[in-house]
């Protein structure tokens, strides 16, 4: 069976700059489930490994940047569980502690040129279709098989919330929440901050892989520049933050969304009083790339 033990407690947060305003901010700390199967690319993996094991494909091929949390989940996953894998990695060959960690693990790493890599389905077809064993497991995670996963992040929760917040690349983390909260009848607002310029797209990908996502707000005004952009606003927020409460969050996912919530306290969007969740979504690794940005400062 496909399955990890894991640990994902809820969590108060206390944060000066939240408790200012009387809003009460607790966080599920998906980023503790493993430490390299981390946080919502183990609940997207989930159920497709289980997928992909009851049709006999032990071969995972998948796809993603230098850095990619998922990649390195997959990685790891494919060791636990009994897969071999191959990664289609964008951009030219490099070399960083993320993509070392995923050979260990056993992963075969192609770095294929940005043009190429655009078409992963054609990637695919070409060098592993004829294989009945491999099985395509598109960039990010992102799949139906993905949204059960998510899905099971709002089973678990026991207290009620007014607002969850999840920081978002592709949506899919975001589309499978609004289904736990839909299917556990929740009153709860979900909240997307998309991660990338021009957000608004995900409302369309959203709707794309669950017509009942109308309801979820997306904050688009949190993207720092764009996907893995930073500037020295978000930088000094995240030492603060971190070294405030002992919580580990970077720049490019949930560092962002943890901004965007900060900010809405601040402006006064929310009522004294009101309950928020946020989700740490993992992806820790992704700082060792970073470090240097805090250094400077
Ligand atoms: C991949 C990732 C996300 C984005 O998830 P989507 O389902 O693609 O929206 C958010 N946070 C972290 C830490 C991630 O690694």
């Amino acid at each position: 069976m496909i399955d990890l033990k894991f640990y994902s407690p809820v969590e108060m947060i206390n944060y000066h700059k939240f408790e200012n305003k009387g809003c009460h901010v607790h966080i599920k700390r998906d980023d503790l489930i493993h430490p390299f199967i981390s946080g919502n690319k183990w609940r997207k993996l989930k159920y497709t490994l289980r997928h992909a094991k009851n049709e006999n494909r032990m071969h995972l091929v998948t796809f993603g940047g230098a850095w990619s949390n998922h990649l390195l989940a997959t990685a790891a996953a494919s060791a636990k569980f009994g897969f071999s894998s191959t990664a289609y990695i964008r951009g030219e060959k490099v070399s960083n502690a993320s993509l070392d960690l995923c050979e260990l693990f056993g992963m075969q790493l192609v770095f294929t040129d940005r043009n190429t890599y655009k078409d992963k389905e054609l990637i695919f077809k070409k060098h592993h279709k004829e294989d009945p064993n491999t099985y395509f497991i598109d960039e990010g995670g992102a799949s139906v098989h993905a949204l059960e996963g998510c899905a099971e992040i709002i089973d678990e929760l026991t207290d009620e919330y007014d607002h969850i917040f999840c920081a978002s690349g592709t949506g899919t983390t975001l589309v499978g929440l609004n289904k736990g909260i839909k299917r556990n009848n929740k009153k709860t607002k979900l909240h997307g901050v998309p991660v990338l310029a021009g957000g608004n797209f995900l409302y369309e990908e959203m709707k794309r892989l669950d017509r009942d996502c109308q309801d979820v707000l997306l904050h688009t005004e949190y993207h720092f520049g764009g996907y893995a952009k930073t500037k020295s606003s978000l930088i000094d927020f995240i030492k603060d933050f971190v070294s405030s409460t002992g919580i580990l969050i970077e720049p490019v996912y949930t560092g962002k969304m943890m901004f965007c919530v900060m900010d809405l306290i601040e402006k006064g969007y929310f009522k004294p009083g009101t309950k928020i969740l946020v989700l740490h979504t993992g992806g820790i690794m992704g700082i060792m790339g970073k470090l240097d940005l805090f250094k400077k400062q």
